[in-house]
């Protein structure tokens, strides 16, 4: 069975973070007409995906709950009639803590949503402050625990670490808050200062950041927590429990086929690499332009397999000799091992009996060491 994942982008906010660079606008009000262009793009891959089944599907964002979530029945039922969606689908909607209530949680299941992400990053409401989040811990709270009322067993949150003035005791806080709630997954990514953001326009914001070797401290003595308390680490910032990895986001890291729908969104499809401008208005105007296409590559079997294994070593379960071949007809040792061999002296990385993978002190510097095997 050949399958496929979904990803489609919802562009919309109540307002925007400080840290933040996705394409969002806090200003929904040509929501209407956008999500209109998502189904007519949507659509006109009909015949383009005709043989493959859909088994991920993923709302993301900006904050696809901050809309009305008729719209998220509307888009999947025109996914349904477009495309073969295979009856376990794993749909994913990606909502904030204060967008969300017990009518919009009832309407996503029942159109058959069935994992929420909830994006916290911190259980201080300091912290969420000086991030300009809208919400509280307290909210995110009784959000978390209507979605469970809800029926909703699949449930991932968002922790971001490394902030501001941020103690390794306050981290550890919302590290220990988040886990006595016991969701299902955890991601946990080191805040990243975007330029022209609001934090990467105040260089005051750089300075007060933790040191290297406090952010290094922070993400080992969270990971064994994690792993303490049943979460097993399955990519350098993902955590999960037993049969909860997030299935859509595996497809990105083994190179696997997806189409992004909406603006900004970014398709791996059939060795194509394509992504979507960032400008709502044009795509609005002609979703299915050829001239909304921002960038595309056709990667050569040469650039899968580098895509293979820049994205693949990102998994705790590594790259694996026989997949490497079987995909790319090439051989991984005779590929990697040379260049591995320095990071291996160092326990940066090793080899596994199936290839090779990071250690978890190696996924700390994974852009360093990527950057070198892979001769950007
Ligand atoms: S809610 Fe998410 S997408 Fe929206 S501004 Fe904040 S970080 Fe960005």
């Amino acid at each position: 069975m050949k399958t496929l994942g979904i990803y489609i982008h919802i562009p919309f906010c109540i307002s925007k973070c400080a840290y933040c660079d996705f394409y969002s606008l806090a200003d929904c009000n040509r929501t209407e007409e956008y999500i209109e262009a998502l189904k007519t793009q949507i659509k006109s891959f009909k015949k383009r995906a005709a043989g493959y089944t859909v088994d991920t599907i993923y709302f993301g964002g900006g904050t696809p709950s901050c809309i009305q979530p008729e719209y998220i029945s509307d888009l999947l039922s025109t996914v349904r009639k477009t495309f073969k969606v295979h009856p376990k689908a794993e749909i994913t909607l990606e909502a904030n803590p204060g967008t969300l209530d017990s009518n919009k949680l009832s309407i996503y299941r029942s159109a058959g949503v069935n994992r929420l992400s909830i994006g916290l990053q911190s259980a201080n409401n300091a912290e969420l402050k000086m991030l300009s989040r809208i919400h509280t811990w307290e909210e995110f709270e009784s959000t978390f625990v209507l979605a469970r009322f809800e029926g909703f067993d699949n449930i991932n949150v968002d922790i971001m670490y490394a902030l501001p003035q941020q103690s390794r005791t306050h981290l550890a806080e919302t590290v220990n808050a988040v886990m006595n709630l016991s969701p299902d997954h955890i991601s946990f990514y080191g805040l990243k200062i975007e330029q022209n953001t609001p934090f990467g326009n105040n260089p005051e914001i750089a300075k007060r950041l933790p040191d290297e070797e406090s952010q290094y401290k922070m993400y080992m003595e969270s990971a064994k927590r994690f792993e303490d308390g049943g979460y097993m680490q399955y990519e350098i910032s993902n955590f999960a429990k037993k049969g909860k990895k997030c299935r859509h986001n595996i497809k990105y890291w083994r190179c696997e086929n997806y189409l992004g729908f909406g603006v900004a969104a970014a398709s791996l499809f059939e060795g194509e690499l394509f992504s979507y401008a960032k400008n709502i208005d044009a795509f609005i105007d002609d979703p299915k332009s050829p001239a909304l296409v921002e960038s595309t590559q056709k990667l050569s079997e040469k650039d899968l397999a580098t895509q293979y294994i820049m994205l693949g070593m990102r998994l705790t379960s590594g790259v694996d000799r026989t997949e490497y071949f079987r995909r790319f007809g090439r051989d991984l040792d005779a590929d990697y091992y040379k260049k591995l061999k320095p990071f291996i002296e160092k326990r940066l990385a090793e080899k596994t009996v199936g290839g090779y993978r990071l250690t978890r002190r190696g996924m700390l510097v994974s852009n360093y060491i990527l950057s070198d095997i892979l001769e950007f």
